[in-house]
Formats: C-alpha cells, sequence, structure tokens
C-alpha cells in the first residue's frame, strides 16, 4: 500500500504483550512511539490544529503558540506545517535538549522557561505562552491543559483502538498524566463500554495527583520525569474515570526503561519506565480476584529523546540513580 502525507501514519499504532519482562502478568502495551514525531501527543496536537481550522479559528500565516513539556510542541509541527502555520512553543529548562533540538529542526520557535516558577505562574511557561499570544498579532493559544480536543483525540482514537485490539478484554488500564488527556479520554470511552474495568492513574512521587484524587492538601516536589505530573493540576484531567493513583520512585522509573530495553528491546521514554514500574507495584500489593486479569497500558515515547538524560551515565550519577544498585535513599530505609 502507498500512503500520502505524513498524518495517515497518526495512531493506528500496534499493541504488543510484553511478556518476556512481566512473566506472571498478562501486560499490552500500544507502541505509541511508532507515531510520526515518536510520541502518542501526535495525536491531540493534530486534533486540536484540525478542529481549530474547521472552526476557522486560525488561518494560514497565523502563529499558534504552545506551553509543551516537548512532544506536543513536535506533534503541533506536523500539524502546523501542513497547516501553514507558524508556531512558537514555550517549554521549561529541564526539557530534554533533544526535543529541544526536534522542536528548531522542524521550524518551531522554542522560548525556554524558568522551571522553578511554578508554570502558571508569572515567568512560568504556561503563563509565557498565554501572555505572548496576547502580545503577537495573529496568533493562537492552543492550551492542550483546557482544550477539550485534547481528551478527545484518546476518546475517539487511542482508547477505540486499544479496545478493538484486546477485543474488549479488558480488566485494568494503566496511564501516567500529563494534561490528563489520555487517561481521561481512554478512560471515559473504557468506562463507557465496560464500568468495571479499572483505571490506573500512575505518577512519579512528588507529583500532586495522587494526593489530590485522595482530597489530601499536595505538595509538590521535584521528579525527573519531566513530561507528566507538572506542578499544577491540569483542567483537562477527569478524574471522575479514575479508580486509584499510585506513585512510583524515579529510580524504578528508569529501571523499568532498562529492563524494557534488555528484555524486549524496546527503546521507550521515561514515563514509559513510570507506567511500568506502576503496573509492577500495583500488583505486587493487589490481591487480585480474577486470576489473570489482562492489563493494558500505552508507552507515550521514544527513549531516542532522553540520550542525555536516561541513557546518559553522569546524569544518572549526578541524580543518584544507582540502576545496578541501590540508591542512597532505599539504603536509608533499609536502615
Ligand atoms: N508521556 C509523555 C512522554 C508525554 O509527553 C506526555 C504529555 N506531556 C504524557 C506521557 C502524558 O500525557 P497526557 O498529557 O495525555 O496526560
Amino acid at each position: 500500500m502507498i500512503f500520502e502525507g505524513i498524518e495517515s501514519f497518526l495512531g493506528n499504532t500496534p499493541m504488543m504483550r510484553i511478556s518476556r519482562l512481566f512473566r506472571d502478568l498478562n501486560v499490552f502495551a500500544k507502541l505509541e512511539y511508532l507515531n510520526p514525531t515518536f510520541s502518542i501527543k501526535d495525536r491531540p496536537a493534530y486534533y486540536m490544529i484540525q478542529e481549530a481550522v474547521r472552526k476557522k479559528k486560525i488561518h494560514p500565516g497565523n502563529t499558534v503558540i504552545a506551553a509543551t513539556s516537548g512532544n506536543t510542541g513536535l506533534g503541533l509541527c506536523l500539524a502546523c506545517k501542513i497547516n501553514q502555520l507558524n508556531l512558537i512553543c514555550t517549554v521549561f529548562d529541564s526539557v530534554s535538549i533533544e526535543k529541544i533540538a526536534l522542536l528548531k529542526s522542524y521550524g518551531a520557535h522554542v522560548v525556554v522557561c524558568d522551571s522553578d516558577v511554578p508554570s502558571d505562574e508569572e515567568g512560568g511557561y504556561v503563563w509565557v505562552a498565554k501572555s505572548l499570544s496576547q502580545e503577537i498579532k495573529n496568533s493562537v493559544l492552543i492550551d492542550q491543559f483546557v482544550d477539550i480536543n485534547n481528551p478527545l483525540a484518546h476518546y475517539q482514537t487511542t482508547g477505540p483502538e486499544l479496545y478493538e485490539q484486546l477485543r474488549g478484554k479488558i480488566d485494568y488500564f494503566f496511564s501516567t498524566i500529563g494534561t490528563g488527556g489520555t487517561i481521561s479520554g481512554i478512560g471515559r470511552y473504557l468506562k463507557e463500554k465496560n464500568p468495571s474495568i479499572k483505571v490506573i492513574g500512575v505518577e512519579p512521587e512528588g507529583g500532586i495527583y495522587r494526593d489530590t484524587f485522595l482530597q489530601k492538601t499536595p505538595l509538590y516536589s521535584d521528579h525527573l520525569i519531566h513530561s507528566i505530573s507538572d506542578n499544577f493540576i491540569s483542567q483537562n484531567m477527569d478524574f471522575s474515570v479514575v479508580d486509584d493513583i499510585i506513585s512510583v520512585k524515579d529510580i524504578d522509573s528508569f529501571r523499568l526503561c532498562y529492563e524494557l530495553l534488555d528484555r524486549e528491546q524496546i527503546c521507550a521514554g521515561t514515563s514509559s519506565g513510570c507506567v511500568l514500574a506502576g503496573i509492577k507495584k500495583f500488583f505486587e500489593r493487589t490481591e487480585v480476584i480474577n486470576p489473570e486479569p489482562i492489563i493494558t497500558t500505552v508507552l507515550p515515547d521514544c527513549g531516542l529523546k532522553y540520550i542525555d538524560t536516561l541513557f546518559n551515565p553522569d546524569y544518572l550519577e549526578q541524580h543518584d540513580i544507582r540502576l545496578d544498585g541501590k540508591s542512597d535513599d532505599e539504603l536509608r530505609q533499609q536502615i
């Protein structure tokens, strides 16, 4: 079959059983890094731009402005080029150099903001995107934290694909949470199909979604899984489709990325490690009544975007991530 236009390759990603890594559990993962710019965020980026064009909110030659941790920006590069739009991305300074270099290579203008400032406060990357959109003529803010086309992309594409691929035989769906688009869109679709499917969020320790879900006062602290669990709650997060949110240590997320590479030869980014660490932790602690639950998830992006962090021994050492031994934190807990 001959395809025309890179957008023909959006979605319809393969589903793979992760059986060499999880020998005792039925874990199926949708390989979302096989989207055109190597992440799941191509789907909502395309949806948000197509809708804005359809509703005549943007016209060729206009400038799109978006706050992004990189992947949505890359998806927007694709959608903007197709629609002859300029693109300005605001990112925070801890976004990987690979993502920033890729954004620039695709032709986006990148504004790097201070990650110490809360994202939606003055100087933070979400705040800067909003204020640029007020200053720049003929510009439109694409706000993935608010735009309903973000979860809708997953409700209309990722969710149905995942459900069909497993022929509806699903007991658990696990997802990390950034804007909440993935978990809210897929979660809503699955719950409508079968309310007994459990939807479980996974975040790094330090994230604020778990405490918010448990109705505790959340306290954000820095973590190393930069594209998820930011320091504010996204409006697009729909807690009503979620059954539980668990948190995992950064070192376990990193470790699972290496195990995934070693056992399955899948090179995925840190949020993929995070969700797999979450599945592992959840089933170490949960007594499962159904003897062979079907567990599914998505692997959001590609490990090649993290060569300077996840796959850089100096970076791991600087952050006390000792994958062959125990971390200081783990040793301290043993004493
Ligand atoms: N993983 C990666 C690598 C991401 O870039 C994102 C989005 N920032 C997510 C997970 C979370 O996706 P969502 O925004 O749909 O919650």
